[in-house]
Order: structure tokens, then C-alpha cells, then sequence
């Protein structure tokens, strides 16, 4: 069903195109969801072909199926890789990439800050099979020294949550490649749309498919995009543990994709609208949005990621916890709400969700304050979200 796009063809028209038949005559104009589980043989030689290797047919979903096919292509097309696949949310896809390269004894890398799922993957889960987790900072001072003969990977990701510190992509490459370690980036919220760090080098991208590839809030989903080998190892371990995605999510992770790149941009320009109303507000301690120039990373956020700085950011409020509760409890325009990269703008207090369980020490590395709150900007009129913020904070 996947069908060869054109290289010279731009992301957008790729992301609408990507797999889908255009010239048959009476031909769907969008993906059928193939709702089946298991598919037919033609015949007992071609099973015996399938065992032996032999054979590409789909054969059982979990192994495969045409709509998540679609799905993967249109994912490697708009991170410019050589594969992907899909999984049934964004840590399915990151543990499955992680496990399809380390083994016991291995160590790994990973900036410390990092989505709160994957910190307590590395925390709790990885060292009970004997994968040593090391962290370094957002700048990645130090990394060299923590590389010994175990070392592994680098795991990373930009920008982070809730701060939006950046990472400087092309120095993690650096260090991978002196090292020789396999190097991974979570590209959730930079998006395909805004960096592609897999022409910067790195050989796997991850990403929450939940958040702006799907776009809508109505999906569950992970990706793991890149080098083919890591790729199908990552495939591998989906299989193994089973965090396959269904297609019917894969169907909505395409029809997300198509408008993927007209939604980042509107969601760039109208966070970076908010980000300057809110440093502007007397009750606002501070605004974390790498497009002010305020900003620790703004100037490598500039050299880094194009077409704009992204649709989250966070503000500290001079109120404390408080404040911040008082103004996720007052907003009407924005939803209270976790999550992000959907059309409807959210707020959240990240030291009650995406950092709950987390010591006062762990928050405080992470940049995390009581009174931080945390926005993802959606498609609402820009003037109707600062108005919102505005009545909020009053
Ligand atoms: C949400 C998120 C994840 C986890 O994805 P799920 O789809 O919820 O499993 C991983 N990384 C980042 C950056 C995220 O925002």
C-alpha cells in the first residue's frame, strides 16, 4: 500500500501524500483503517516461505499490518530516516529502543532532564536488569568523563519539560561519535516540523505520537525513527513485549500528520505571543520559553530549531504554589489538563503531574518550582488565550 514519495517533495506535501494511493481510479483518497488481526496466506509454501524468512506479507498485527505501514512511512519521510515503527504510546516506543540495544551490564547516558516517564523508567526499571543509568545536565558538561568500556548510548532530550532548556544536538552527535555510542534524542516537542536531528546525525529520533504528530488528543502512541538495523531491533522488542500499536490508532496518527506542519507553526508564533504577554506581567516571577531572549538557550534554540521555538512553555508565579493553583483553577479558555501538542491549549502543575513522586532534590535539578505552570498552546485565537491569562492571573 506504501508508495515511493518523490525526495524533492517538501514535509507538508509528503506528511499528505506519504502511502497513499492518488491515481487509481475509484481509489480511497485516505488510508483504510485494515481492522483485521490476522491475514490470510496464499498458500502452505508461502507460510514455509514466511518462516524461513523469505516473505515481507503481513501476517499478524502485532507483527505488522498496512495501516501501521503508512503510518511508519510517513514518519521516516518527515524525520528524513531510513525507517520507523510504530508502538502503542511514546514508552513503548522509548523502552523498546532502549531494550533493543542495552543488555545487562550495559550503561547508559541520559541528560537528567528528561519526560518524567522516562526518568522513572531509568530510575526504577533499568537498574533491576543491570542497565547503570549516569546523567548530565542539558549541556552535557562532563559527558566525556562518565564514557567507559560499558557505555552504551546517549539518551537525550530537547527541549525539555517544563523549562525548555536545549540541548545542543550537534554536540551530543559529537560526543556519540567519539565514543561510538549509539545516540537517541526524545523529539516530542521539537517535532519533525522544528529540528530533524537525524540529519544532525543521531540515529534514533523517539517520539510520543500521543502529543503533536497525532495532534488531537484522541490518541495513544509512541514512534521510534531512524538508522533501519536500530530500528528493527526496536521492532523486535515491540513485538517481544507486545506495545503494538492498533490501527485504528494508526489511522489517527496519519490523518494527524497531514496538518502537522500548519499546526506547529500557528502554535509557535501564538506561544511566542503568550510567552511575551506573560513577561510582562507584574505577578510573573519568570517566563520559560526559548524564544525570549531571556532565555538561557535561546541563541543555540535560534541555531538549533527552525520555523519556530515551539507551542510549550512554563511561567513561575511570585505567589508560589498558591498563585499557580489559583490561576490553573480560574482560566477558562485553557484547559486543566496533562498532556500537550493537542489543538486545545492546557495548563498543568508539573510538581502534581508529569514530576509527582519526585524528592524536593530531583525537582530542583529539574527547575521544577512549586509555583511553576506549565502551558501547551493549541489553535485558539492568540488574543483569546492571553485574555484568558490575563483574567487568570487578576
Ligand atoms: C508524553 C511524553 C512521553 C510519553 O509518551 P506517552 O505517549 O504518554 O507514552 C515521552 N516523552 C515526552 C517528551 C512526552 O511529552
Amino acid at each position: 500500500m506504501a508508495t515511493e514519495i518523490p525526495r524533492h517533495w517538501r514535509d507538508a506535501t509528503r506528511a499528505i501524500h506519504a502511502g497513499e494511493s492518488k491515481h487509481g481510479v475509484g481509489g480511497p483518497v485516505v488510508t483504510p483503517i485494515v481492522r483485521s488481526s490476522t491475514f490470510t496466506f496464499s498458500s502452505s509454501g508461502e507460510m514455509k516461505r514466511w518462516a524461513e524468512g523469505k516473505s515481507k506479507a503481513y501476517i499478524y498485527t502485532r507483527y505488522g499490518n498496512p495501516t501501521l505501514t503508512v503510518a511508519e512511512t510517513t514518519l521516516a519521510q518527515l524525520e528524513h530516516a531510513e525507517a520507523a515503527v510504530v508502538a502503542a504510546s511514546g514508552m513503548a516506543a522509548i523502552s523498546s529502543a532502549l531494550l533493543g540495544i542495552l543488555s545487562a551490564g550495559d550503561e547508559l547516558i541520559a541528560t537528567r532532564q528528561v519526560y518524567g516517564g522516562s526518568y522513572r523508567l531509568l530510575r526504577d526499571v533499568f537498574p533491576r536488569f543491570g542497565i547503570r543509568v549516569k546523567h548530565v545536565e542539558t549541556d552535557l558538561a562532563g559527558a566525556d568523563e562518565l564514557v567507559t568500556s560499558h557505555t552504551k548510548a546517549l539518551y537525550v532530550e530537547t527541549p525539555t519539560n517544563p523549562t525548555l532548556r536545549v540541548v545542543d544536538l550537534r554536540k551530543a552527535v559529537g560526543i556519540a561519535r567519539r565514543h561510538k555510542l549509539i545516540s537517541l534524542v526524545d523529539n516530542t516537542f521539537g517535532s519533525p516540523v522544528l529540528q530533524k536531528p537525524i540529519e544532525l546525525g543521531f540515529d534514533l529520533a523517539l517520539h510520543s505520537t500521543t502529543k503533536y504528530l497525532g495532534g488531537h488528543s484522541d490518541l495513544i502512541g509512541g514512534a521510534v525513527v531512524g538508522k533501519q538495523e536500530l530500528v528493527e531491533k526496536a521492532r523486535q522488542m515491540v513485538i517481544y513485549l507486545g506495545g503494538s500499536m492498533d490501527p485504528e490508532g494508526a489511522y489517527l496518527l496519519i490523518r494527524g500528520m497531514k496538518s502537522l506542519e500548519l499546526r506547529v507553526l500557528r502554535q509557535c508564533s501564538s506561544a511566542l505571543a503568550v510567552a511575551k504577554f506573560l513577561a510582562g506581567h507584574r505577578k510573573v516571577a519568570r517566563v520559560h520559553y526559548p524564544g525570549l531572549a531571556t532565555h538561557a538557550d535561546h541563541r543555540l534554540c535560534r541555531r538549533q530549531m527552525h520555523g519556530g521555538f515551539g507551542g510549550m512553555l512554563a511561567f513561575d508565579l511570585k505567589g508560589g504554589l498558591a498563585a499557580a493553583r489559583r490561576v490553573c483553577d480560574r482560566v477558562r479558555v485553557f484547559l486543566l489538563a496533562v498532556s500537550l501538542g493537542g489543538v486545545e491549549s492546557l495548563v498543568a502543575l508539573p510538581a502534581y503531574t508529569s514530576h509527582y513522586r519526585m524528592s524536593p532534590k530531583e525537582l530542583a535539578a529539574a527547575g521544577v518550582e512549586p509555583g511553576t505552570v506549565r502551558v501547551s498552546i493549541g489553535l485558539e485565537d492568540p488574543a483569546d488565550l492571553i485574555e484568558d491569562l490575563r483574567q487568570a492571573l487578576a
